[in-house]
């Protein structure tokens, strides 16, 4: 992938678009920069090239992975992203991780953590901007994986720390939802928000070398029983559970060969395609509510200054309040 050195202002529209189709990784960082931005003319460039681009996004096959801090997951994604590098795909990672941003201050601190990956020339690692984890996580990753994906890379993990809404937000945007875990089986399904294990397509138990056979069978067990108990997914897919170790690089092509199985099966039964229409219909529904919102609030009005004054002092109850206003904006009709 070849590198155009320019650094500083925004480029064009057609600068932009025509360097990351020819996989221009300098250009496309810009592009994720533009994507990230929350300036209106950034905004809204970024949204121009995202409808250019549109025609040549969706190849990619896109996989979440999580589990909590600690787990092996950039490990993994080092290990697994260089197997699949060795495949000749072309893999991009993009990191949804609120606490990064916190505790390690995110773009050193996550390049270190996936130092090989980071200097194959078939990877591409896009680490949490600072500062930009709140709220909007979902809608500039979503934009992110686009442009990766009309740059050319086959496969985009997501990166997100096992803790709840990120998640879900994630899971919007993947075909395919990965959780790892570690051995100590009891302990780990105890803690574990069953939600995250619900929605979950493989469990993959890390660090295999690092505890015995035995115990890495018996956690495959117990977790395999504990996915029993679920309800039937809608894909129609029973979640494997597998076993990896990034450190002596073992499980990930059986991990790779169960993701084809799955894609092949959901591409067989429509609901892969399914899956992603009800994602871009979830997509333009979150972003209504945002858009309908943020120009309603625009500018702290006035309205909402004596509104609340009437609901603090207690003179109207806050639903009602509420009601009437929304009735005097959007009248029924
Ligand atoms: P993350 O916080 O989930 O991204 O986890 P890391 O990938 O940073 O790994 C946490 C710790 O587990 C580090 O000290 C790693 O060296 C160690 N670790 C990760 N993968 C393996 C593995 O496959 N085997 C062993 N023995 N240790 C591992």
């Amino acid at each position: 992938m070849g590198d155009t050195a320019c650094m500083g202002k925004r480029l064009s529209l057609t600068a932009y678009r025509e360097g990351i189709l020819r996989r221009d990784r300098v250009v496309l960082a810009r592009a994720l920069t533009l994507v990230e931005s929350r300036l209106p003319a950034d905004q809204e460039l970024a949204q121009q090239l995202l409808d250019h681009l549109l025609p040549h996004t969706g190849r990619a096959v896109r996989i979440g992975i999580t589990g909590v801090p600690g787990v092996g997951k950039s490990s993994f994604i080092e290990a697994f992203g260089t197997y699949l590098t060795g495949q000749g795909k072309p893999v991009a990672v993009l990191a949804v991780d609120p606490s990064s941003v916190r505790s390690r201050g995110s773009i050193l601190g996550d390049k270190t953590r996936m130092e090989n990956l980071a200097r194959n020339p078939l990877a591409y690692i896009r680490p949490t901007p600072a500062g930009q984890y709140a709220g909007g996580v979902a809608s500039y990753t979503r934009e992110s994986l686009l442009l990766c994906e009309a740059a050319g890379f086959e496969v985009i993990l997501v990166e997100t720390v096992g803790v709840g809404q990120a998640e879900t937000q994630v899971q919007g945007m993947v075909d395919f939802f990965m959780l790892l875990l570690l051995a100590g089986a009891g302990d780990e399904l105890q803690g574990l928000k069953r939600g995250i294990m619900e929605m979950a397509d493989m469990l993959v138990i890390t660090k295999a070398d690092a505890a015995s056979q035995t115990a890495v069978q018996a956690a495959q067990t117990a977790y395999q029983n504990a996915l029993y108990l679920f309800p039937p997914a809608a894909s129609g897919w029973l979640p494997p559970v597998l076993t990896a170790s990034a450190h002596e690089r073992t499980g990930l092509e059986e991990i790779w060969q169960k993701v084809g199985e799955f894609l092949e099966k959901t591409r067989e039964s429509g609901y892969f395609e399914q899956h992603r229409q009800q994602q871009r219909a979830d997509w333009l529904l979150a972003c209504l509510r945002q858009e309908l919102e943020s120009r309603i609030f625009a500018g702290q009005p006035a309205w909402l200054d004596a509104l609340v004054g009437q609901v603090s002092s207690g003179q109207t109850p806050p639903r009602l309040a509420a009601r009437q206003w929304a009735d005097r904006l959007l009248p029924h009709s």
